[in-house]
């Protein structure tokens, strides 16, 4: 396992539901609007959480079968692979701050 070697802020994309629980499909984006996909995992017919392609990280054919039971802890578990630790990033629209 990679030590942690850098911290990727990132916000959440629920496809197909408004949440985690709801959503057949949830990515990771980097920063409040950035067009940067982190990572996908897809939900399984039995209700697991599988690995998919982002736009920077894919999963190693060995991570590709691994069965998570969130999308949180697949997306994680891709993130420590690289060394990288996830943090929620902060959307500051409507405030005098940049967003992250
Ligand atoms: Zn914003």
């Amino acid at each position: 396992m990679a030590a942690v070697t850098e911290t990727i802020v990132f916000r959440w994309q629920f496809c197909g539901g408004v949440d985690e629980d709801s959503a057949q499909e949830v990515r990771a984006w980097v920063g409040a609007h950035g067009d940067i996909c982190l990572a996908v995992a897809v939900r399984t017919a039995t209700g697991g959480w599988l690995l998919d392609c982002g736009d920077l990280w894919s999963p190693e054919t060995a991570d590709m079968d691994m069965l998570f039971n969130s999308a949180r802890s697949a997306i994680e578990h891709l993130a420590r692979l690289h060394g990288a630790a996830l943090v929620e990033a902060v959307c500051r629209c409507g405030t005098d701050a940049d967003c992250d």
